[in-house]
């Protein structure tokens, strides 16, 4: 028998994508499946940024281009991280273009880490925990070892500074910070993400002298508490040590065109982006040609429809808020950023459904609420440290569906026995 690489046969596949496709599937079957599975955005892309992708499709924008994007396209996100985030120092060289986020992320890894030589120790990545489910496996298959730091629901899922000093050895480096943050939909203040700047700032000085913070982005549009998106990467004294990753996917209504970015200001940015360009022009070259003038429509034309979005992910999360601070048993950070919810539910750990099925922990949870109420939630164990106590509920959807969902949440909790 032919053999697979053990590296991809033991990546873990995503938790989120399995519970998405599953409540597809039984939709398709003609059941009324209320999904909050997936993390996607209901609204569709404006209708300016289609017109300027169209636009360039007929005009004959269909060869291929520079690796990391055409300069006008990278001068427009340098403009946008130094006007909107306060990142000094960049030019359209600092910035690279790949094919959403999670690429980005994939090449930003395998330029920082690497597989240690036999016998050494792998470099470590500082991770708060809950986190997106993609970090800990891309990380690790660049050969990165990760370090969770433990967070809890009654901090609002934030790592301290201390916290992040404290998990900093000779060893690290990258810290990766997502604020607002999947799942847990909360944010870091400003304060509190200037400390942790600081203790970077500190460790790049004596311990960790290659330690760099990577800043996923990629929610920053979508809040609405009192609190203000930060920047780390705009602090001066740490700017050069920071990738702030972004990209159009949640903001614009835009996950199926595949579009992030990076940005990283001063002399090792500029070696940071010739090395992602590099491994790119080896894997994929540039993204989609007639994409570009739609990514400067976005950056340059589309504030009002972004506000629009805002607005109604504004208005969900405040039902849904409302909603579970009522539900016995269940405790939650309301959600201040981003479109997820993240209770607690661990309470009803060790109860059986209607249906007869074990409630041991949040999988089987998210299990049998799907297929006997219809219900499709996210389990949290892949998220990391007390995500296992956690569902992940994704409010990309109309108020009238965030109603009926916490309704069969409801019922189906006050069914266990
Ligand atoms: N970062 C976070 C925190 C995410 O939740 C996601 C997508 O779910 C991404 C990055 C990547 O998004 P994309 O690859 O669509 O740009």
């Amino acid at each position: 028998m032919p053999q697979l690489s053990p590296r991809v046969l033991n990546l873990k596949p995503s938790v989120t994508v399995a519970f998405m496709n599953r409540a597809k599937n039984m939709k398709a079957q003609g059941l009324d499946v209320l999904s909050f599975a997936a993390g996607e955005p209901d609204f569709d892309t404006p209708q300016p940024i289609k017109d300027a992708a169209i636009a360039a499709l007929q005009a004959g924008q269909t060869k291929y281009m520079p690796t990391l994007g055409d300069v006008a396209t990278r001068k427009a996100i340098a403009d946008k991280f130094t006007t909107e985030n306060g990142i000094p120092g960049l030019t359209p060289d600092h910035i690279t273009i790949g094919s959403g986020g999670k690429h980005s992320l994939y090449v930003a890894c395998h330029v920082i880490f690497d597989h240690p030589p036999h016998g050494e120790q792998p470099h470590e990545c500082v991770l708060p925990v809950p986190a997106w489910v993609s970090y800990a496996p891309l990380v690790e298959l660049a050969g990165g070892r990760i370090v969770e730091v433990p967070t809890t629901v009654e901090s609002g899922f934030k790592a301290t500074a201390e916290q992040i000093k404290a998990a900093i050895t000779p060893r690290t480096r990258l810290v990766i910070l997502n604020s607002p943050s999947n799942p847990c939909g909360t944010m870091y203040t400003p304060d509190e993400l200037r400390a942790i700047g600081r203790v970077i700032h500190e460790a790049a000085r004596t311990i960790a002298p290659d330690i760099l913070v990577l800043s996923d982005e990629l929610y920053e549009k979508i809040i609405f508490g009192e609190v203000p998106h930060f920047s780390i990467g705009s602090m001066p004294e740490i700017a050069d040590r920071v990738i702030t990753l972004n990209g159009l996917s949640k903001a614009y209504g835009m996950t199926g065109w595949r579009v992030g970015y990076t940005a990283m200001p001063g002399e090792f940015g500029l070696k940071f982006t010739n090395a992602m360009a590099t491994l790119q022009g080896q894997m994929s070259t540039n993204i989609t040609s007639f994409v570009y003038p739609a990514i400067r429509t976005a950056l340059t034309q589309c504030a009002p429809q972004v506000e629009m979005m805002r607005q109604a992910f504004a208005s969900r999360a405040k039902v849904i808020n409302a909603r579970l601070s009522r539900i016995k048993g269940v405790v939650n950070a309301p959600a201040t950023g981003a479109f997820y919810a993240f209770p607690d539910v661990s309470s009803w750990f060790g109860k059986t459904s209607k249906g007869g099925k074990p409630v041991r922990n949040a999988l089987e949870m998210c299990n049998a609420m799907l297929e006997e109420n219809l219900l499709a939630f996210v389990p949290g164990e892949d998220f990391g440290g007390c995500g296992r106590n956690h569902v992940r509920i994704s409010f990309a959807c109309s108020e009238q569906q965030i109603e009926k969902g916490m309704d069969r949440f409801e019922e189906f909790l006050d069914n266990l026995r």
